[in-house]
């Protein structure tokens, strides 16, 4: 091997809408960055393609039966690896991992780059919330970094370095695109299709966070990220914020990401194109700026910006998630398995769109009161929450 004084990226979930646009964002700039390793679930296919354009290290499969076929059609010389284990070795070893994998499923690549000391480039919301004190632990291993990807909490760290003297932050502002339903009412919503929900009206992104966008659970398990992310005590990994203090905003327009209220009455927000590319370059440059544009506004086209309340009873996700936020322990893993349950079963035709709420807050009023403290009892408990939703879509199906 040459010396390479390059960063070195991992990209693990490659093959998604995340870890495809990582790939572009990094062939930008080759002269600062090199893809170390790839690693992608299932799509065995779009992953041998990309190893042999991009030429990493290590390549990693998910599914640990995928390992023969991926070893013969790799470049010579080529490291591969498989199971979560596989991808966790992928997060070790890169200065920066990226982590596009989609749900709970992400867990042990936020935990092996945190705990290896290195920075994790967190696309994977689902690992935060559900583990919120597992990965607050490994964020205090020395070296460790957490840069979100998620562009509201990429919005909010851009807005908090407006703030250089003291950690006068009073509110956050998420905000939200309301999706493809928003003015819709509850009954509207009754018969909505597949189709339908997945057709976002400003964001490109997976079948998963789409609907999730749908129904204000993204934004509900955003509320609980940023909670996680910024929240904790004021000098210590976070700025003292409680749940009371991070409201989630309506801007049809997805221009403003986000923004952060300082004590003076000062409000900060962080404007761009909906393009996750500029997120995905801020947390690969941090603390300096990616040298090349992406969503430059373009004033004359966007007009107008808009911003109204989100509408708490046609979108019953979003109170859910305050409520398992304000639960603590393991409540949030509970409500974010479950939906991930829901949601599939959805996609798959087997439950209607309005009735993903009620799974979601059908399970979480199971809730067992477990802590999350331990990686153990976080397990358990998505497991636990998973198989509650599991019999409730079946109870529902029969
Ligand atoms: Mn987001």
């Amino acid at each position: 091997m040459t010396s390479d004084d390059r960063t070195s990226v991992a990209v693990v979930g490659s093959t998604g809408s995340i870890g495809t646009q990582t790939l572009d964002v990094i062939a930008a700039d080759p002269d600062r960055y090199r893809i170390d390793s790839l690693a992608a679930g299932r799509s065995l296919d779009q992953l041998i393609e990309q190893a042999n354009a991009v030429r990493p290290e290590l390549v990693a499969v998910g599914d640990p039966s995928l390992e023969p076929a991926l070893r013969d059609a790799v470049p010579a010389g080529t490291e591969v690896a498989s199971g979560e284990e596989g991808l966790a070795e992928c997060a070790r070893r890169a200065d920066i991992t990226v982590n596009g994998v989609v749900g709970f499923a992400g867990l042990p690549v936020t935990l092996a780059a945190l705990e290896s000391g290195k920075r994790l480039a967190l696309a994977n919301k689902e690992s935060l919330i559900s583990a919120g004190p597992v990965v607050q632990a490994a964020r205090r291993t020395p070296g460790a970094e957490l840069v979100p990807v998620d562009s509201e909490h990429a919005a909010i760290h851009q807005c908090l370095r407006a703030n250089d003297v003291d950690r006068r932050v009073s509110r956050i502002q998420v905000t939200a695109s309301g999706g493809p339903f928003r003015g819709r009412s509850r009954d509207e919503l009754a018969s909505v299709t597949i189709e339908e929900a997945l057709a976002h009206p400003t964001w490109a992104m997976g079948p998963k966070i789409t609907i999730d966008s749908s129904t204000l659970m993204n934004k509900g398990l955003e509320v609980i990220e940023a909670n996680e992310l910024f929240g904790a005590p004021a000098g210590d990994l976070g700025y003292g914020l409680t749940l009371d203090d991070i409201e989630v905003v309506v801007h049809p327009q997805s221009i403003v990401h986000s923004m952060v209220t300082y004590s003076d009455g000062s409000t900060i927000a962080q404007l761009s194109m909906p393009t996750m590319m500029l997120p995905i370059g801020y947390a690969l440059a941090y603390p300096d700026r990616f040298p090349v544009a992406y969503g430059t506004i373009d004033w004359a086209t966007v007009g107008r910006l808009d911003f109204e309340a989100p509408d708490l009873e046609a979108f019953p996700c979003l109170a859910l998630a305050y409520q398992a936020a304000e639960m603590g322990g393991t409540a949030p893993a509970w409500l974010s398995a479950a939906n991930e349950v829901a949601v599939e079963a959805f996609l798959k035709g087997g439950l209607a769109w309005a009735d993903i709420s009620g799974i979601n807050s059908e399970t979480l009023e199971k809730h067992d009161g477990g802590t999350g403290l331990t990686l153990q009892g976080v397990l358990e408990g998505d497991q636990q929450a998973r198989h509650h939703a599991t019999e409730l879509l079946r109870r529902a199906g029969s």
